[in-house]
């Protein structure tokens, strides 16, 4: 990796924030906090250029929550997101690190939920809000918002909010904040927009960017498979089961729990698993190691910092199941395979948000990295079959069997059946226990990297947080049969000309409540839409801007939830009052636009 810091006991934090650390398993820090920590410890604003998947929350989490004053119940902290996902998200984060704070509260608020509740918590004094930008705006509006104790503003994913058409909102609540905080801007990318932000509010930022190292892995197969539909244990022991040359594999997670835990249910699933990991003394990390390349183990699973030179030959597999930090942790991770001149295999997990790190690696290693599908059931059922008919052929190789063939006869004859029969009983008593088909149903492939991360529930301060995938549901379903809305494959023409002709049988034309005289524009609408319906912005159709009300299209079979929700939604303040449009377009005349190309999440 690009950091020379082994341990978060190197960069300032407290001994309370290292205990936690400690316990959910963090075993070093990654390059990004290994940099940035102890620059926001300093005081600095700073600029972080890093994406989802290379630990920028705790990168800028655990230094503000340093600055934290329990005592002083006003919020201390403000974290902008794009989204509601991310904004629940962070809060877990977090609460998450909270765990030896009493006292300490983090409240998410974001749109689409109630006012109540949220008027409610923020009443109760939170130390940290992590929201969306429209919604802070509002309560910034209500003062139900108080940033006078502010001394730390966090701006994540600042392109994406650009992206959205927030960054109006952003600037506006940067204008509001006291002179005196500290600010971190995070950004996966740097367009001349952020910059100018950056400019305008930062104080000499130090700017931080981790290195794209980029390394020739030539005698290694790439594959990814994306998360969806399957739980990653059963995908994991799926993709083993079928892959060709299979000897040994190194499978790499990011906390020293999740090693023990991976390693333990391998086990109990009947692989020779153990896990290797910093908590391991320098004996025990060589017997693993010894065990590895003797055959009594083949799979190890492993953090990072554990498997630094590791050098087994028969390592045939490395499966990346929790995605790397950065680049060169990926080339690192890989080197573990195809050593002494054999081909090595490489295998990449990809939650949805993790798209744009898997195309980062494709880049730094300058190959692409094929989509892998995921064995079915009938796959593995074959293959085992194979394997089984290959043993079966070596035992009639051998010699001595004559004994056998005497009592299969004598059974036969005895029970008056065929000698297949017997066979299949033989075969039955031979797999008892490891039998040769999978029972269930295959799910259903998802299409590729579509933003399905869970809806909103986190609100109650003492919800649990949750530190696993973020599931796989997509967050606006369709029902009974009808395909889910990410799932259309007919995907609405944002370039037609978009006079009042009748939108396309799947999209529903709807009318709201705020126009041009309001000061909206596209951006606005979309950017309200997609956050309160939680519908991903490139589903949302034509928009028609007039002077007092708009229309805008959206995938028709929306669920009550979220039209409740777009009822309620303001842009610009104004309630819009969303409701299907029957009426004609009033007399301000309409604006048409072309549908800005919202990139893909
Ligand atoms: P992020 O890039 O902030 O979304 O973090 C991605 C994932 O990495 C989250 O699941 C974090 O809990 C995890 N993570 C962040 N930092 C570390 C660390 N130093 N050690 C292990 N896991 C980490």
């Amino acid at each position: 990796m690009t950091t020379s810091v082994d341990s978060f006991a190197d960069l300032g934090l407290s001994d309370s924030l290292l205990k936690t650390l400690a316990e959910i398993g963090y075993e070093s820090p990654s390059p990004i906090q290994a940099e940035c920590i102890p620059v926001l410890l300093e005081g600095h604003d700073l600029i972080g250029m890093a994406q989802t998947g290379t630990g920028k929350t705790a990168a800028f989490a655990l230094p503000l929550m340093e600055q934290i004053d329990v005592r002083l119940t006003k919020p201390q902290a403000l974290i902008l997101t794009p989204t509601r996902e991310l904004a629940i998200q962070v809060a877990e984060a977090l609460q998450s690190y909270a765990k030896n704070l009493p006292g300490f509260h983090v409240l998410p608020i974001y749109g689409g939920q109630s006012y109540t509740i949220q008027l409610k918590q923020l009443a109760r004094g939170a130390h940290v809000i992590v929201g969306t930008p429209g919604r802070v705006m509002d309560h910034l509006e209500r003062k139900t918002l108080n940033l006078d104790c502010l001394k730390t503003m966090v701006l994540d994913e600042a392109d994406e909010m650009l992206r959205m058409g927030f960054i109006d909102d952003v600037e506006w609540i940067l204008e509001r904040t006291p002179e005196q905080h500290q600010t971190a801007l995070f950004s996966a990318t740097m367009p001349e927009q952020i910059r100018r932000v950056a400019q305008k509010y930062l104080v000499e930022p130090r700017e931080i960017k981790i290195k794209a190292a980029t390394a020739t892995v030539a005698a290694i197969r790439q594959v990814y498979w994306q998360v969806s539909g399957m739980h990653k244990l059963d995908a994991l022991t799926r993709i083993l089961e079928v892959e060709e040359d299979f000897d040994a594999a190194i499978i790499f997670v990011r906390t020293k729990n999740a090693t023990v835990e991976l390693a333990d249910k391998l086990a109990a699933r009947g692989y020779a698993a153990a896990a290797l990991n910093g908590d391991l003394n320098q004996q025990m990390r060589e017997r693993v190691i010894e065990q590895l390349k003797s055959g009594a183990l083949d799979i190890v699973i492993a953090t990072d910092v554990a498997a630094r030179g590791i050098d087994v030959p028969r390592v045939s597999h490395v499966v990346n199941y929790d995605i790397p930090y950065d680049t060169e942790a990926y080339v690192h991770r890989i080197g573990r395979t195809g050593r002494a001149g054999r081909t090595g295999n490489a295998i990449l997990f990809v939650a949805p948000r993790e798209i744009r790190m898997l195309r980062t690696i494709e880049r730094a290693t300058r190959q692409p990295i094929a989509p892998l599908t995921l064995p079915s059931r009938a796959d593995v059922t074959n293959k085992r079959v194979a394997d089984f008919k290959g043993k079966v052929a070596e035992v009639l190789n051998a010699e001595g069997l004559d004994f056998f063939a005497n009592i299969v006869s004598q059974i036969a004859e005895e029970q008056d059946i065929g000698v297949e029969e017997v066979a299949a009983a033989l075969c039955q008593m031979a797999q008892e226990g490891k039998p040769l088909q999978i029972p269930g149903e295959d799910p259903v492939a998802r299409p590729a990297f579509r933003d399905e991360r869970r809806p909103a529930s986190f609100g109650e301060r003492d919800s649990k947080p949750r530190f696993e995938d973020r599931g796989e549901r997509p967050r606006f379903e369709g029902r009974g049969d009808k395909p889910r809305f990410e799932e259309r494959s007919e995907r609405p023409r944002f370039d037609d000309k978009p006079k009042r002709s009748a939108p396309s049988s799947d999209m529903v034309r709807y009318r709201i409540d705020v126009g041009r005289d309001h000061g909206v524009q596209v951006k606005d609408i979309v950017g309200a839409i997609a956050n309160e319906a939680g519908i991903e912005s490139r589903f949302i159709g034509r928009i028609g801007l007039y002077d007092e009300s708009s229309t805008v299209e959206l995938p028709a079979g929306m669920p009550a939830e979220a039209a409740n929700a777009l009822k309620r939604t303001r842009v610009r303040g104004v309630p819009i009052n969303l409701r299907p449009d029957e009426g004609r377009p009033d007399a301000g005349g309409e604006r048409t636009f072309k549908k800005k190309p919202y990139a893909e999440r």
